[in-house]
């Protein structure tokens, strides 16, 4: 049987960085594999936006159709150019996605996103 504990482990020790964000993409939680990732530790994001990790090259075309999606309802899938807290760039395989309540009504945003650079 899995249990809450479970889930909240799961989430907790994916090999995959994992954002949930209100609705206007400010980052209210993140995994360790997240941390890992951008070199950020989780309280520095607290509330900052997603967009802390753009490195400014992905066309802007790419983020309307990204934002299209969501205000469909629908998740996202894309390659975007992501900076780390040092600088770094690298490039990013990411799925964004809505997360909606009992009611259905959505309420926060998922970010899976793993770096793809080396298999690039
Ligand atoms: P923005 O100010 O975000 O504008 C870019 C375009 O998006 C504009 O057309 C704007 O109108 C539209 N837009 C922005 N916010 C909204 C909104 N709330 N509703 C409708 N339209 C909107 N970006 C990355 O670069 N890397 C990531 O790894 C990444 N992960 C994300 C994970 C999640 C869960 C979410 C929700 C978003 C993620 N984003 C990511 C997108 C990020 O939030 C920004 O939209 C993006 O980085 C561009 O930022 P910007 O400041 O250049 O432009």
């Amino acid at each position: 049987l899995v249990g809450i504990q479970q889930f909240i482990q799961a989430v907790e020790q994916a090999p995959l960085a994992i954002s949930i964000t209100d609705l206007k993409a400010n980052i209210l939680y993140v995994n360790p594999w997240f941390c890992q990732t951008t070199g950020y530790h989780g309280e520095e994001l607290q509330g900052r936006n997603h967009s802390i990790l753009s490195f400014r090259t992905t066309p802007v075309e790419v983020y309307e159709g990204l934002w299209k999606q969501l205000k469909l309802g629908k998740c996202w899938q894309g390659r975007l150019i992501n900076r780390r807290k040092n600088g770094q760039r690298y490039l990013a395989d990411v799925t964004v996605s809505p997360l909606a309540n009992d009611e259905g009504e959505i309420t926060h945003y998922l970010g899976i996103h793993r770096d793809v650079t080396d298999t690039h």
